[in-house]
């Protein structure tokens, strides 16, 4: 069956790559100018949506039952038999009860924290740029269907199975596939290499554009691609267990151990030292080991961890996986880009120079508005002109299309900001620039890649010469003139002109202006090029002997909230490290103008990079240093050597060539709008805003979110010994003091009442100063001694102490020492109701204690968390059922209190309070940090 539908799919993308393109278009119905919406929509809804659906391997009803057959809830459920035949009826039933309300619970969290992780996937939507209507539009991957016309480029995800219409140096990473690492190279023209998904002119879904453009008619899409088909047959990836899932699970592991070992001493010494009946015995060492056990530890962490990821993603911050959470709260590094990271993307051409004279241009943003002047007077390019010649440079050499909003509203960029721009200035020139395209069709392409810092594309000219149109990086296109335009005079680029072009471009560069570059090569009849089919220009051939033209300035602001950001990351000790791709002198102007440098910063180039050594560029990045004209190969570099001098590394990036880095790094973060489909792969955290200030965020948010956990651990962990001194008296004084809590009752407290305020530590919002501490150390645990001081020290004896008293004074109102304690009845119910409450009141007091570390809880607002708030008020009702309700009161062995008995409880929490207060208070005068009540 597998075989024979795979050779239906396989040879249905035979055929297609066979058929000629013309052919394909009337098989598909296909216009020149693309399907019609309403055709689209019809076929969407015939086709189904392009997504590949997850096969589930594993049912709802299995993942359900595996929260009953941990060890816990295995050790509870022989419990509950045993007690049943040892005619402990009652006892049996609520431990299974008890049993199953706790599954429930830690499915229901289970359930919740997939709920929020899958809400997160739907928050970055993939866009596809496609012909419909005869015009280009971007739609969602999801509602490309067979027989539409798409346009791919470097860097993108191939979003269905499709024929190949025309392509550019395309070269397809097939790897997912194939495993075949390499890339591929493709064009449009049927050729079949070995094996399978090897016809040349077909791109298959779930590969990724590596090099090169191509226009594509999509021949499948969804489940009916090859990728689909294969997701449809291979077994669901594997659960990949994360870092601190892994110390949890040994947590667990370690305690759960403990509390067995504990739970057989307990065990032995009741039967052989007190000489308990067996069974009673048995139930009593279960206590101990309940008492101990975390149990619901993982998922009240996972759910915490996920509302985390929920929160960040509100601050534009989407995790891919919990882990990076707590990575997050480690970092001590930030290499940021600093085009649209740190600025806002928004370039606009304030000023033009050539040879002839400079130019000004009014207006900003992407609205035409502006116009071009020369001292003072309106112009336009005229096409004999220099000027005239940069312009059509700037509108023939682009990619970009800009819908102006004609209400004023923002415009709509199909394409870069920096091409955006050039629009916007050809526009402002008067220029038409549809029909400069279709007077000077461009008959091929070498694209942009940040590695040359050059794009060029060749056109006709009206005589019907080649024309190589180039703009890029000013360095870049030093390198390849060898010829400068003079007014309209084409002379030789003297070394006096190459200095004279310099001193500009600083003088422009300090203002933190980007400059871009323009040159040209007109093919005519003696250029020996001319032998050369155009096909087979390259980077080699054609990006030479060029003429320079002149250049542009734009200005892109930096983001108004990135000061704040920036002041941020230096009071919590994270260093940030711009890496771009913009000259040195722009680069050093816009971070010393935000405050990421001083103007003494060391500015690194990329070609100074190359001839460092792994030492010296080790000691490089330890001081202010900021890296410029690099390539993002170079990324992966400093990342590395940031790495090893022990720096926990986040990196931004946006292109194919980030790739490397963006996995690299300890957190890869890609641009979410304009990130390309590669790097939002390799990336660890999408910022849907890209911008630098969300980052800074999503660390505090990862820096609460761990803090949360250690506060909930404390919380839970509290609670052991006051569970376990109860039995340990009981033991040491050979059962002369009953047991002055039950079984049932310690059940109570870890399983029922503990549960609800917990989650709400879990939520708790970040302790004011979380960003005025350095980063965690990287050894650093959840479990820490602080941790493990307060649980068993401080807050658990505290406990241990008030319940015991309470559980002796109770027994000394009815008559003790005069009677013996009391071992049934009214009396020792009343006992031990007591001892259950002081626990519980105890409880309260150390929910609100573990709500900051060392700030003042008032500082935070003593009400302020209301999910803590609510449990402990469901808390108190649940134990006053347990003291009235008959029922209740049989199977818990509990008993009603007095007035005065309830003052007494309520009364607990507050001096515990205001103790800790004191001793945080404390803490912070010796740390000398301000007090923030
Ligand atoms: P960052 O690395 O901080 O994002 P960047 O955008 O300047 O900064 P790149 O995209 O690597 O970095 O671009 C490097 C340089 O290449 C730019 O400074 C510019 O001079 C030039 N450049 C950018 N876009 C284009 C383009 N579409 N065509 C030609 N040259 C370009």
């Amino acid at each position: 069956m597998m075989s024979r539908m795979k050779n239906v799919e396989s040879t249905k993308i035979d055929q297609s790559a066979k058929t000629s393109v013309d052919d394909l278009m009337k098989q598909f119905d296909l216009p020149v100018g693309g399907l019609s919406q309403s055709e689209a929509a019809k076929r969407l809804a015939q086709y189904g949506p392009n997504t590949i659906q997850q096969v589930k391997h594993k049912s709802e009803i299995l993942i359900f039952l595996e929260n009953f057959t941990s060890l816990m809830a295995i050790l509870l459920w022989v419990s509950g038999i045993i007690a049943m035949f040892a005619g402990m009826m009652e006892l049996g039933i609520a431990i299974w009860a008890v049993n199953l309300i706790n599954g429930c619970f830690s499915y229901w969290q289970q359930h919740a924290a997939q709920k929020a992780t899958d809400s997160l996937k739907k928050m970055l939507p993939s866009y596809v740029k496609v012909n419909r209507d005869g015009k280009t539009q971007q739609i969602q991957v999801e509602q490309l269907v067979p027989g539409d016309l798409f346009q791919i480029q470097a860097g993108d995800s191939v979003p269905a199975d499709a024929r190949i219409f025309n392509s550019s140096n395309l070269q397809v990473d097939e790897s997912s596939l194939t495993g075949e690492s390499v890339p591929v190279e493709k064009a449009d023209h049927y050729q079949h290499g070995d094996g399978e998904f090897a016809q040349q002119n077909i791109i298959f879904a779930g590969t990724v554009v590596t090099n090169g453009t191509a226009n594509a008619i999509a021949v499948a899409t969804g489940m009916q691609t090859e990728f689909g088909r294969i997701a449809r047959l291979t077994e669901s990836q594997k659960k990949v267990i994360y870092p601190l899932q892994r110390e949890l699970n040994h947590l667990t592991r370690q305690l759960t151990v403990i509390a067995i070992v504990l739970g057989i001493a307990f065990f032995l010494l009741a039967v052989f030292f007190v000489h308990y009946p067996f069974a009673q015995s048995f139930i009593f060492a279960l206590g101990m080991i309940v008492a101990f056990i975390p149990e619901g530890l993982l998922p009240t962490v996972t759910l915490s961890l996920a509302q985390g990821t929920q929160r960040m993603a509100k601050k534009h911050a989407l995790l891919k996986n919990l882990n990076s959470v707590e990575t997050l709260g480690e970092t001590t590094v930030i290499c940021s880009d600093k085009t649209g990271t740190l600025t806002q993307n928004q370039m606009t051409i304030n000023h033009i120079w050539l040879v002839s004279g400079d130019y000004e241009v009014t207006g900003t943003g992407y609205v035409t508005n502006g116009k071009i002047r020369k001292n003072g007077q309106d112009v336009n390019g005229q096409p004999a002109s220099d000027l005239g010649r940069l312009l059509a440079i700037a509108t023939l050499n682009n990619d970009t299309e800009v819908n102006e909003d004609p209400n004023g509203g923002k415009a709509k960029i199909l394409g870069t900001p920096t091409e955006a721009a050039l629009v916007i200035l050809s526009r402002k020139a008067g220029m038409n620039i549809k029909e400069e395209n279709q007077q000077f069709p461009r008959l091929k392409e070498l694209p942009f890649d940040s590695g040359r810092k050059l794009m060029t594309t060749i056109t006709k000219d009206q005589t019907g010469n080649p024309l190589i149109y180039t703009k890029g990086a000013l360095g870049s296109e030093l390198k390849i003139c060898d010829q400068i335009l003079d007014g309209d005079k084409v002379r030789p680029l003297t070394a006096a002109d190459r200095e004279r072009i310099n001193g500009i471009n600083e003088q422009y560069s300090k203002q933190g202006l980007r400059t871009l570059a323009f040159s040209y090569r007109n093919v005519s009849v003696d250029d020996p090029l001319r032998k050369t089919a155009i096909d087979d220009y390259t980077i080699d051939t054609a990006e030479r002997h060029m003429v320079f033209v002149g250049l542009t300035m734009m200005s892109d602001p930096p983001r108004p909230e990135i000061f704040k950001a920036v002041k941020n990351c230096k009071r919590a000790n994270i260093r940030i490290i711009m890496v771009t791709g913009d000259s040195p002198i722009t680069a050093k102007s816009i971070a010393v103008k935000i405050g990421i440098t001083s103007d003494k910063a060391r500015v690194i180039s990329g070609e100074e990079l190359d001839q460092m050594s792994d030492q010296e560029l080790k000691a490089a990045v330890k001081g202010e240093v900021i890296f410029a004209r690099v390539a993002p190969e170079h990324k992966f570099r400093i990342v590395t050597m940031c790495q090893e001098n022990g720096d926990i590394v986040a990196s931004t990036g946006d292109g194919v060539n980030d790739a490397p880095a963006l996995k690299r790094a300890d957190i890869g973060i890609a641009m979410g709008v304009t990130g390309t489909d590669v790097a939002k792969d390799a990336a660890d955290m999408i910022l849907t805003d890209d911008n630098f200030a969300s980052i800074v965020s999503a660390i505090e948010e990862g820096r609460t979110v761990y803090s949360n956990l250690q506060k909930f651990l404390l919380y839970i962990l509290n609670s052991n010994v006051p569970e376990a001194a109860p039995s340990v008296i009981f033991l040491v004084t050979r059962g002369l003091v009953p047991l002055p809590l039950t079984v049932m009752q310690i059940l109570t407290v870890d399983l029922g009442t503990d549960l609800l305020p917990a989650l709400g530590l879990g939520i708790e919002k970040a302790e004011p100063g979380i960003m005025d501490q350095p980063p965690r150390p990287q050894n650093s645990h959840l479990l820490n001694k602080s941790i493990i001081w307060k649980a068993f020290g401080l807050y658990g004896l505290t406990a241990s102490v008030i319940s015991t008293a309470a559980y002796f004074f109770v027994n000394h109102v009815n008559g003790w020492p005069n009677i013996p304690l009391a071992s049934s009845g009214l009396p020792y119910a009343e006992a031990t109701t007591i001892t259950l409450g002081a626990i519980v009141f105890c409880q309260i007091a150390a929910a609100m204690n573990c709500r900051t570390q060392i700030s003042s809880v008032f500082s935070i607002g003593l009400f302020s968390n209301r999910r803590i708030w609510l449990g402990i008020g469901v808390e108190i009702v649940l134990i006053a059922c347990l003291m009235y309700q008959p029922f209740l009161q049989e199977i818990f062995n509990t008993g009603p209190l007095n007035f005065s008995e309830w003052v007494f409880l309520f009364c607990i929490p507050i001096p515990l309070f205001l103790l800790e207060e004191g001793r945080k208070w404390l803490v912070r005068k010796i740390r000398g940090q301000k007090t923030t009540v």
